[in-house]
């Protein structure tokens, strides 16, 4: 039996709604979208809330989560290159990957025709993020080859932003991606390539209207789960930014001083704690801790709240006002690194709401 909290809280309605409306504007410039969700492993509540949109299909950087949904229809894309020793998973379970080795190329292909299945690939190019991709010399090595890999269809190019580097998509750098489109086409023989301009850092040129013509696909996460565009951080489309929450347990209440009694040594994680001395304070401790989500990613809702910090079970926190008793149940926003964390600790309930039946797993 799980216990009730923490609980990790969706609206599956708002998602929905958050997703049909940057498809619908992103449609209004003839950009396609994959809705990542590897944020929320692919929780399936939320995956059957929008699989019937106008949407590319999902994507995921984790083989395991595009698989417990593979009964669901809908074109699947994994983000994450893949591993040379998982080609025939890949193959199996995604409908596309993203590539940029020649070797894993090779891989792919092999296992596509041994599982007599097509498989389709959008070529990464590194544009100044340094995370995956490649340079132009690269590109033409395996443009060249493309011949030689009869089972592998070739779909287009992409490349990823503000993810190692904090290299922010412009205009500039996405029109510098379309520069390879005609050697693709040519290379390929494809009339219309997926020209893949980023993620949800790339939003913001979809608003402004500054988007380069021919990016026609954006591969969208955390703009559709928390509501903003991440270049900035901006609220964008009138996304709603509330869709997630968390609520924990209050299991401690006290009025206790706010700086430590004896000799200071370090916290639980190695650090030397930094704690300021506001006299006596009324402290809460939470049931949730650093082995479950990022503490620093938690927003209390309840604005007389304030985190004063944590171990690997427990928040503490000071409570400034409010009738805050043993039991009770605080609510947070959470940030992306919290959410992820969130997402895959066993020890959070998940709970989906505003289905036509409310279901936890
Ligand atoms: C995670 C990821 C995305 C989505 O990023 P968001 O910032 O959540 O929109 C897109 N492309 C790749 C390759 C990714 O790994």
């Amino acid at each position: 039996m799980m216990s009730l909290f923490p609980r990790l809280v969706f609206d599956c309605v708002q998602y929905r709604n958050n997703v049909k409306k940057v498809a619908a504007y992103c449609a209004h410039v003839e950009i396609g979208i994959f809705v990542v969700t590897k944020v929320f492993r692919a929780f399936r509540p939320l995956v059957e809330a929008i699989q019937d949109l106008d949407i590319e299909g999902i994507a995921d950087s984790r083989l395991e989560n595009l698989e417990h949904v593979s009964d669901i229809p809908i074109q699947k894309l994994l983000l994450r290159l893949p591993m040379p020793s998982e080609a025939e998973r890949v193959v199996a379970i995604a409908d596309i990957s993203l590539n940029s080795e020649w070797e894993t190329l090779v891989k792919l292909n092999e296992a596509a025709e041994r599982l007599s299945k097509r498989h389709a690939v959008i070529l990464m190019m590194e544009m100044g993020d340094l995370r995956e991709g490649m340079d132009n010399a690269q590109f033409e090595w395996i443009l060249n080859r493309l011949y030689l890999l009869k089972n592998i269809d070739f779909i287009g190019i992409g490349a990823n932003f503000s993810c190692y580097g904090g290299i922010m998509a412009t205009p500039e750098k996405l029109k510098s991606l379309a520069a390879y489109k005609a050697r693709f086409k040519q290379a390929a023989g494809v009339e219309n390539p997926i020209i893949s301009g980023g993620n949800s850092s790339s939003l913001y040129l979809v608003e402004k209207e500054d988007m380069p013509a021919e990016i026609n696909n954006l591969r969208l996460g955390e703009a559709l789960i928390l509501g903003r565009e991440t270049a900035f951080g901006n609220h964008i489309f009138d996304l709603s930014d509330s869709l997630v929450s968390l609520d924990v347990e209050l299991i401690e209440i006290k009025v206790k001083p706010s700086y430590p009694i004896g000799i200071m040594t370090y916290d639980a994680f190695g650090e030397k704690p930094q704690i300021e001395d506001r006299g006596m304070i009324t402290r809460g401790i939470l049931a949730i801790g650093q082995q479950d989500v990022d503490l620093k990613g938690l927003i209390p809702y309840d604005e007389n709240i304030e985190i004063l910090g944590g171990s690997s079970d427990h928040l503490i926190v000071e409570i400034k006002a409010g009738d805050y008793k043993v039991g009770d149940i605080v609510r947070f926003r959470v940030n992306y690194s919290a959410l992820l964390r969130l997402s895959t600790s066993p020890y959070v309930q998940k709970r989906f709401e505003h289905l036509v039946t409310s279901v936890s797993i």
